[in-house]
C-alpha cells in the first residue's frame, strides 16, 4: 500500500505534453510524431556515491532529471518524457516532497512529463531515470561524425562544478547542484554539428570520446577555454585541471564546419558558445596556449570527488 500512496502523493501530476497513457497503468503509451526517431537514455545515481547523503533533496530531484536531458540534448533531440525508478531505504515525507518538487521543476522547465516508473524499498537510496526524446529521422548527432577542419566548440563555462566541490559554500555550488541541460542548443545544432557529446566526465575525456569514435585528432587552445571569473583568478595549471578534468559540467561539446558555425551564429541561442580548438587528421589530443604548443600535465581524467 505504501508504494501506491507514495506514487499518488508525489509522482502522479498531470502530464505536460502529449502522453496517451501515463502513470497508473502497467506501461505508459506514447504516439511517436511522424518522421521522428525515438532517442532514449538512462542514468542512475546512488546516495553516498554520486552525491552526499545530506544533499538537498530538491537539488537531487533536479539534477537526476537534468543529467538525462543533457544526454538527450547531446543527440540533437527534443526531450519528451522520463520514467523514474526509485529505491528508498524508508519513507521520509519531507524528503519525498522536496525531491519530487525538484524533479518536476526540471521537467516543467524543459516541457517534459513523468510518465511512469517503479518504487521499491532497498537499503540504499538509488534514483534511476530513463529519458525519452524525439529527433527528425536520420538527424541524431553522433559522437562519430567529427571531420578534419571542424571547429571544436563548447557551451557555457567548464570546471565550475569541480571548483565548487573543492570550495564548499562558494556561489558556484549552484552549478554543481542545478546543472542546466542545454536542450535548446542541442536541437539548434541539428543539421549543423558533425559530432556532439555532453560534458559529464571532464572536457578532455569527453572530447576524447568524439576523437576516438571519429578516428581524428584535435588541438585545444587552453587560452580559449570558457571559465567563470572565480576560475580565472587561479594559476594556469589549476584552472585547466578544473576545466579539462573536472566533470559534472553538463555543457555540450560539438564539432562543426566553419561554414555551419556561421549559420549557427544566425540563430538565437540561450547560452554562450566558445570555439576552443580544431579537428585534424593526425590522432591524439594536443594543447596550445596563445598559438604555441603547450605540454600539459594534469591528473588523469577522473572525477575530483
Ligand atoms: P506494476 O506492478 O505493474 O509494475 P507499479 O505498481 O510498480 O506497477 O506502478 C504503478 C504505476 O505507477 C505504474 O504506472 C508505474 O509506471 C507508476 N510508478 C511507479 N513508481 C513510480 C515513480 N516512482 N514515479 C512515477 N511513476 C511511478
Ligand atoms: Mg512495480
Amino acid at each position: 500500500m505504501a508504494e501506491f500512496s507514495i506514487i499518488d502523493s508525489y509522482f502522479n501530476r498531470r502530464n505536460l505534453n502529449s502522453v496517451d497513457l501515463g502513470v497508473g497503468d502497467d506501461s505508459a503509451v506514447l504516439t511517436p510524431p511522424p518522421q521522428q526517431q525515438l532517442v532514449i537514455c538512462t542514468d542512475t545515481s546512488v546516495a553516498g556515491r554520486h552525491f552526499p547523503l545530506e544533499t538537498d533533496p530538491h537539488a537531487i530531484g533536479w539534477k537526476s532529471v537534468a543529467v538525462n536531458l543533457s544526454d538527450i540534448a547531446a543527440m540533437g533531440a527534443t526531450p519528451h518524457s522520463i520514467l523514474l525508478a526509485l529505491s528508498l531505504p524508508q519513507i521520509d515525507h519531507a524528503w519525498l516532497k522536496a525531491f519530487s518538487q525538484g524533479l518536476y521543476d526540471c521537467c516543467d522547465q524543459f516541457g517534459v512529463s513523468l510518465i511512469g516508473g517503479d518504487t521499491t524499498q532497498s537499503p540504499h537510496l538509488t534514483i534511476s531515470i530513463t529519458a525519452l526524446g524525439w529527433v527528425d529521422s536520420g538527424q541524431a548527432i553522433p559522437r562519430s561524425g567529427a571531420q578534419p577542419g571542424d571547429l571544436i566548440c563548447v557551451s557555457g563555462t567548464v570546471g565550475d562544478a569541480a571548483f565548487a566541490l573543492n570550495h564548499p559554500g562558494h556561489p558556484l555550488q549552484q552549478r554543481l547542484d542545478y546543472p542546466s541541460p542545454r536542450c535548446q542548443l542541442g536541437v539548434a545544432l541539428k543539421g549543423l554539428a558533425h559530432s556532439m557529446i555532453d560534458v559529464s566526465d571532464g572536457l578532455a575525456q569527453d572530447l576524447g570520446h568524439i576523437l576516438q569514435a571519429s578516428q581524428v585528432g584535435a588541438t585545444l587552445a587552453l587560452d580559449k577555454l570558457p571559465l567563470s571569473p572565480a576560475l580565472h583568478t587561479l594559476r594556469d595549471e589549476q584552472k585547466w585541471q578544473y576545466a579539462l578534468a573536472g566533470g559534472d559540467d553538463y555543457e555540450l561539446c560539438f564539432t562543426i564546419s566553419p561554414q555551419n558555425y556561421e549559420k549557427l551564429l544566425q540563430k538565437q541561442i540561450d547560452v554562450s558558445i566558445s570555439i576552443i580548438g580544431t579537428v585534424h587528421s593526425s590522432l591524439g589530443l594536443t594543447f596550445e596556449k596563445n598559438g604555441i604548443d603547450h605540454l600539459l600535465q594534469f591528473n588523469g581524467y577522473q572525477h575530483f570527488a
